[in-house]
């Protein structure tokens, strides 16, 4: 079996306990308007060509974003990292795009990786099928679930996608077997009015079996890659939260029960 991945991040610190190894897997059924990993929507293998001047001299080189990896091979790649996670406390990190969309291998790996010990953490927007989502909260030790608005005409203008299934998985992933950390993405122009946090908090405390949040306010980074693989830049209207903003929601959230961290 095969599976599609844009990336492999070694010794990342925000994508869950420890020092990861994050997994990138191409496509993602949301196409969120700030999206800072564009490259990770589409779930073909894509070529850019980029043109550099050094010296006066125009340069032109081809790019291709994804690529195709056995998993006995991507499992070969992971184990490099072993003394890392063992160490540190750390993983490995199944992200995206949305890894849900390649389902099977994403289970196969979690499998392997249960067998051989090594702690695993899905990032996911949560759109799948319930049955979908059931199977990974079974195989995986930790899902990180992205939570971006309550508001469904808001989610729906800016993720291209309603939030009714996501919200429903949820509540299904809270009743499963692995833990779930909630993570909002907190993007100004979109999720960070005052009735945003109100409703949010709300909404949370009234969930069972959770008890952390992170929220990861918006950074700018990706705006590069849109210049790079000439893809539409849509993130003007949107900006860093201020950081009294995201202190109010942090301390809100504290204020509920939550143990709350900023950045993951
Ligand atoms: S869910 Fe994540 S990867 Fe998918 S479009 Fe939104 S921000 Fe990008």
């Amino acid at each position: 079996m095969k599976a599609c991945i844009f990336d492999i991040k070694r010794f990342a610190v925000h994508d869950g306990p420890g020092i990861r190894t994050t997994v990138f897997f191409k496509g993602c059924p949301l196409n969120c308007s700030w999206c800072h990993n564009p490259e990770g929507i589409s779930p073909d293998i894509e070529h850019y060509t980029v043109q550099n001047t050094f010296d006066g001299v125009s340069l032109v080189k081809e790019l291709i974003i994804g690529r195709w990896i056995t998993l006995d091979e991507l499992m070969v790649e992971l184990e490099k990292d072993r003394i890392f996670m063992e160490e540190s406390g750390g993983g490995v990190t199944f992200s995206g795009g949305e890894p849900l969309m390649q389902h099977e291998a994403v289970f196969a790996l979690l499998q392997n990786c249960r067998e051989r010990k090594i702690h695993t953490a899905l990032d996911t927007s949560g759109f799948a099928s319930e049955r979908i989502l059931r199977k990974a909260t079974e195989l995986a030790d930790l899902i990180l679930y992205d939570l971006k608005s309550l508001d469904d005409k808001i989610h729906k203008k800016h993720t291209g996608l309603s939030n009714k299934k996501i919200l429903e998985n949820l509540e299904i992933a809270l009743k499963g077997k692995a833990r779930v950390v909630l993570r909002i993405p907190l993007v100004s122009g979109f999720n960070n009015r005052p009735v945003d946090h109100q409703q949010l908090i709300a909404y949370l405390e009234s969930l069972d079996n959770l008890d952390q949040v992170d929220i990861l306010p918006y950074h700018p980074f990706g705006t590069q890659k849109y210049k790079r693989f000439h893809k539409k830049n849509r993130q003007n209207g949107f900006g860093i939260p201020p950081g009294e903003k995201v202190i109010a929601l942090k301390e809100g959230l504290i204020d509920a029960g939550f143990e709350v961290n900023i950045g993951g």
